[in-house]
């Protein structure tokens, strides 16, 4: 356990002691069942293999100053696994399951949440499956939820320092009325061509365009974008991005430090207009873009132009942070206490 190198922890998976388990049988949720096995044995044909009824999480539960472990807004991600499920006619697992399998996840495994100070902290990752046998399309009459943690460092190489994001018009990760608003497997297998071929040419990730008139500012990869212009904090309006819990909470601190949040389409053109730029999701925070160039034009929008995050960036990262990690009052009741 002392080998733990919690400064350069990569953001990857990561072997803990224990996960959690519950089955979806016979119409009712089993109780959580501990594992201590990282495999699932899996009936081969599970509706979650074969016709992608799967739905994932992401959250972070953070060593604070005071010593106390804080999971951050976990009730949000419990929701939103809730509309994964209906979005593809899972069955939706119940809050209070939810919650408990969180919980248990850190504290049978608190020795691997990072200390405080190091940058990285533990994350949670739940999952849900048709586990099922179907042959013919249709929901499965049976699910898995799953929970297991692992500590992480920062998701992004560059950490807080600025990274650089490439437009592309020639994929997209999600259509208007399909499923880019929940967070489901299928969204991120369908964006892996644009990225990995985004960091193949030099980019942190590829920000993707409205699917319709490749117009507006979508997605930037697996996380939201923002920009800030003057005093306003503008993000996309879109049915098909995935509602950040990051970004709402920032929208929140945002307007609590007096700036205008603006929810709307955002122009292409637009990103010359802007003072910063960030991507913002679980993983990272805030991810400052420092440079987006446009595959198809070549076009480059700079930003952050002394090599450094904006003011604006840097300001609510350290709040959030701050909220996550107990340097700063929790008003709005994010964060849980592990007791
Ligand atoms: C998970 C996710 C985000 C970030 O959401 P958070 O709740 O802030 O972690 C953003 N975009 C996509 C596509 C995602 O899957």
């Amino acid at each position: 356990m002392n080998t733990i190198d919690w400064k350069n922890l990569p953001f990857g998976y990561f072997k803990t002691d224990y996960n959690l388990r519950s089955y979806y049988k016979d119409g009712k949720w089993s109780e959580l069942e501990v594992s201590t096995s990282e495999y699932i044995n899996l009936h081969m044909a599970a509706t979650g293999l074969h016709y992608g009824q799967e739905a994932f999480e992401g959250l972070k539960a953070f060593m604070g100053i005071d010593g106390k472990i804080r999971v951050f807004r976990m009730d949000e991600n419990g929701i939103r696994m809730q509309n994964s499920a209906k979005g593809v006619m899972m069955e939706e697992v119940p809050l209070d399951l939810f919650r408990e399998a969180v919980i248990k996840g850190v504290t049978l495994n608190k020795k691997y949440v990072p200390p405080y100070g190091t940058g990285a902290s533990l994350y949670i990752r739940p999952i849900l499956f048709g586990s099922g046998a179907e042959v013919g399309v249709k929901p499965a009459k049976e699910y898995l939820f799953c929970v297991f943690v692992g500590p992480v460092g920062p998701y992004f190489k560059e950490g807080f320092n600025p990274c650089k994001m490439q437009i592309v018009r020639d994929y997209d990760r999600a259509a208007p009325l399909g499923t880019g608003n929940i967070k489901v497997g299928g969204n991120y297998a369908a964006s892996l061509r644009a990225i990995m071929r985004a960091h193949d040419e030099g980019f942190a990730s590829a920000l993707f365009l409205d699917a319709i008139e490749k117009k507006y500012i979508d997605e930037a990869g697996p996380a939201n974008f923002f920009g800030i212009k003057g005093n306003s904090y503008i993000t996309p309006k879109s049915d098909s991005i995935l509602p950040s819990i990051t970004n709402k909470s920032l929208c929140i601190l945002a307007e609590e430090m007096g700036m205008t949040i603006e929810r709307r389409h955002i122009p292409v053109e637009e990103l010359a207009e802007f003072d910063e730029v960030g991507a913002c999701g679980t993983a990272a925070v805030i991810s400052p873009v420092c440079k987006i160039v446009d595959r198809d034009s070549g076009k480059e929008y700079t930003y952050c132009k002394n090599g450094k995050a904006g003011t604006v960036s840097t300001k609510l990262y350290e709040k959030l942070k701050g909220i996550q990690e107990g340097t700063e009052p929790d008003t709005h009741g994010w964060t849980y206490i592990i007791e």
